[in-house]
């Protein structure tokens, strides 16, 4: 099989305190170091975020492509650099997770792959079939086989484009079965991903089917399972790349995250800060907090497109306003923390670092679990 794609993915530094570690990435002319955040783009919505401030990396979904026609001949003809305006690096997920979600066709990898050659992003997601924690073992069991499936076929079909293998798993037996399927159709990927995650991660309602002990645990173990399968790849981990969580992933070996939080967290109403969880500019009877004396001094130090050159008071009023500035100050605030973490861990401090924005807090009992696995 001959690849013309250009990838070079080294690792230049690891972390001796946990299992982070800092790595550059090259794909065709673009170079990048890891760890990455890839924001989450719906096309077509407002705001954009990388007309405001510099960005490096940017998720869009082909399914806002698919089902839009117009929007399809628009950026197969200028591609999707063009087509958004942005320099950085485009990643296109498949689209699979919300075409399964909204069950309104099923869409052929052929199709997917034909987007990702017209468009030209960076990265292009294999089509993937995420688990559900409401089904049975063997219906997500049908889904893996349904995903591998697709990655035979789009990698065999591919022609010049980065693709991403994405691999699920609900227990660590079906996972490290799964990294051997994949390796089987491609034995050393520069990039792999990892999804099924969410759902675990956040606390959400799973079934007893699936006996789980300890979900959040679980995500530890799985990732560091396909960490150690795949030492020399990009990994990256779909949807878990909220301002806490990146902490967490990142201190686990994990390279790369994508979030579209910055967007719904807004449209809750809500505002980010370094280090500080979902709050209300002002007070509201929705069960978040609004800002604390302390978080004030936090927010009045904010240097985002929307808080620049205003007065704390002016600030509060502009995040309490319509969505699109309350969204530009959270995805700086997730830009913000990116730099922070790989601040840290330029100065080996990664640890202290995460264990800062993790404890006291949701994540607490996880990063104790991760720092236990790491000294064991
Ligand atoms: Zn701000």
């Amino acid at each position: 099989m001959i690849f013309l794609i250009e990838i070079d993915f080294n690792i230049d530094y690891k972390d001796k305190q946990l299992f982070s570690r800092r790595c550059s990435l090259r794909i065709n002319n673009r170079s990048i170091k890891t760890p990455l955040l890839w924001l989450g783009h719906p096309i077509g919505f407002e705001p954009r975020p990388w007309e405001h401030f510099p960005m490096d990396t940017l998720m869009v979904n082909a399914y806002d492509i698919l089902m839009k026609p117009k929007i399809y001949n628009k950026v197969c003809e200028t591609g999707i650099h063009k087509f958004l305006n942005f320099d950085g690096l485009v990643m296109m997920d498949s689209g699979g997770f919300v075409f399964q979600k909204k069950e309104e066709l099923d869409v052929e990898p052929s199709k997917i792959i034909e987007l990702y050659e017209k468009a030209g992003p960076d990265i292009g997601v294999v089509l993937d079939h995420p688990l559900s924690i409401q089904k049975s073992m063997s219906d997500n069991r049908k889904r893996w086989k349904k995903t591998l499936q697709n990655t035979d076929f789009m990698i065999k079909n591919n022609g010049d484009i980065a693709l991403m293998p994405v691999l699920h798993g609900y227990t660590l037996n079906e996972l490290k079965k799964a990294c051997k399927e994949v390796r089987k159709i491609n034995d050393n990927p520069k990039i792999i991903g990892l999804g099924s995650l969410v759902p675990l991660l956040f606390n959400m309602k799973v079934s007893k089917k699936l006996k789980f002990k300890n979900c959040r645990n679980f995500v530890i173990d799985a990732t560091r399972l396909v960490r150690e399968e795949f030492p020399n790849s990009l990994l990256h981990t779909f949807g878990v790349g909220s301002t806490k969580t990146m902490h967490l992933m990142f201190s686990l070996g994990v390279d790369s995250l994508d979030s579209t939080g910055w967007r719904l967290k807004a449209a809750y109403g809500n505002i980010q800060l370094p280090g500080v969880s979902d709050r209300n500019p002002t007070p509201r009877n929705n069960g978040r907090a609004s800002l604390s004396d302390g978080e004030k001094i936090i927010l009045d130090e904010c240097e985002c497109p929307t808080c620049m050159g205003k007065s704390l008071e002016q600030k509060i009023k502009s995040l309490d306003g319509p969505f699109p500035p309350r969204a530009l100050h959270n995805a700086y605030v997730y830009n913000q923390e990116l730099e922070n973490y790989v601040k840290s861990l330029e100065q080996g401090k990664s640890k202290e670092f995460a264990e800062g924005r993790l404890k006291p807090g949701f994540f607490s009992k996880s990063f104790d679990y991760l720092v236990n696995i790491k000294y064991i």
